[in-house]
This record gives C-alpha cells, sequence and structure tokens, in this order.
C-alpha cells in the first residue's frame, strides 16, 4: 500500500486543482477519479441512454473498458482504447455522471481500478468517496469544500475563460443539484469520512489550500 492521500469534496471546490498541485509537490501519481465516472457517462451518452433507465446503464456498462495512463504527467482516460479527455469536461456529461454513479455495477467497475492504481503507488485521488470507501487506510483525508456560490463563480470564471458563454445561476443551480444527488444516494454517498480533515477553501487561494493539505503530512 503507498502512502495515499484521498481528497473528497463536493463539486466546484477544487479538488482536481489543489490535488494536481499537492501531488507535484511531493512527487505522488494523480488520480482524478471524477473523470472515470465521466468516461462511463459519455459511453451511455452515446448508447442514447437516459439518466433513469437503470437496467440499461447496467447493460452499457459492461461494455465500457476504462483505463488509466499518463502523459507527460497528466491523467488520460482512455474509453475502449480510445482517449476521451477532451470529451468529457461537459456539463451534459457531469450530470450524466453524477445520474448514472449510484448504479452499483458502474461503481463496482470503477472503484477496483481505483484500488489497483493505489496499491503499489503513492497517489493522490480526489473523488465523492475516497476517504470513506476506496481508500480507507488513506494516510490523510481531506472533506475539500467551500460556499456554492463560491464554487459557481469558479466555474463561471473557468467556463467564461474558455470562451464558453453561461449564467452563474444555472451553474450554482446545477451545482446544487448534483451536490444533493450525490450525498444522498445510496452506495457511497458523497460525505466526510469520520477521520477526515475538513477544509473549507471558500476565502482559500489555491497555494493556502495546498499547504493545508501538505502541513498534514507533517
Ligand atoms: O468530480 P467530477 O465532477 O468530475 O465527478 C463527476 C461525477 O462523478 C460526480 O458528480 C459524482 O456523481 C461522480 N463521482 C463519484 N465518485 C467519485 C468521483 C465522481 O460518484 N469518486
Amino acid at each position: 500500500m503507498g502512502m495515499n492521500i484521498a481528497i473528497d469534496g463536493p463539486a466546484g471546490a477544487g479538488k482536481s486543482t489543489i490535488a494536481k498541485q499537492i501531488a507535484k509537490k511531493l512527487g505522488y501519481i494523480y488520480v482524478d477519479t471524477g473523470a472515470m465516472y465521466r468516461a462511463m457517462a459519455l459511453h451511455l451518452l452515446r448508447g442514447k441512454i437516459l439518466p433513469s433507465e437503470t437496467d440499461k446503464i447496467d447493460e452499457k456498462c459492461r461494455e465500457a473498458d476504462i483505463s488509466i495512463g499518463y502523459e507527460n504527467g497528466e491523467q488520460i482516460v482512455y474509453l475502449n482504447g480510445e482517449n476521451v479527455n477532451s470529451l468529457i469536461r461537459t456539463e451534459e456529461v457531469g450530470n450524466m455522471a453524477s445520474a448514472s454513479s449510484p448504479n452499483p455495477n458502474v461503481r463496482r467497475k470503477l472503484v477496483e481500478l481505483q484500488q489497483k492504481l493505489a496499491a503499489d503507488k503513492d497517489v493522490v485521488m480526489d473523488g465523492r468517496d475516497i476517504g470513506t470507501c476506496v481508500l480507507p487506510n488513506a494516510k490523510i483525508k481531506v472533506y475539500l469544500t467551500a460556499d456554492s456560490r463560491v464554487r459557481a463563480e469558479r466555474r463561471y470564471k473557468e467556463l467564461t475563460e474558455k470562451g464558453v458563454s453561461c449564467d452563474l445561476d444555472e451553474i450554482e443551480k446545477d451545482i446544487i443539484n448534483r451536490d444533493h444527488q450525490d450525498m444522498t444516494r445510496e452506495i457511497s454517498p458523497l460525505k466526510q469520512a469520520e477521520d477526515a480533515v475538513l477544509i473549507d477553501s471558500s476565502h482559500m487561494t489555491v497555494e493556502e489550500a495546498v499547504d493545508a493539505v501538505v502541513a498534514l503530512l507533517h
């Protein structure tokens, strides 16, 4: 078992930004588990499956082979051998990921992959159930959160910088909705692990949040 760091929290709390920097600082491997649920969601969307069609999700998810690779330190997600990194960052895929992630077969498949990745390496892994379910013995567990308005503003800035036009209120509504789905699902819902440290990044810079996590190692 490597020296693992688990970072969980709601959508847009800055988990991936912070986890990536921690990994770089410590020479660990960054594992973005949300990207795996997103790749699965892309497979379902391509198959014209609706979030409500649970029996079809079961069948479809069996044909999806999801794997992870690294290029220049960046995580690449492969869906049946295809690099899908550039296709999984849309709101449509994010919402389908949230709708399909309660499915037990989807979770079983992806959790197995995640545990394999962490078994023999030092990883910083971010997601929703890493501290509670995927890596219960992680050395450090963090529950990273921020006010929903702040999270929406960050997302808004990210999208407008990319030239995508969007509405701040809509984004916040989407975020709240997704958190609700993730927190109330039956299997491994999003919640703070008992032994996780709570970090609220609402009024923190990225650097401050990174330092707060790294300080836990000492
Ligand atoms: O973090 P990200 O927004 O990429 O995750 C997309 C969705 O995937 C989440 O809303 C959640 O439903 C699901 N997910 C999960 N467990 C994880 C990571 C993500 O259920 N460990």
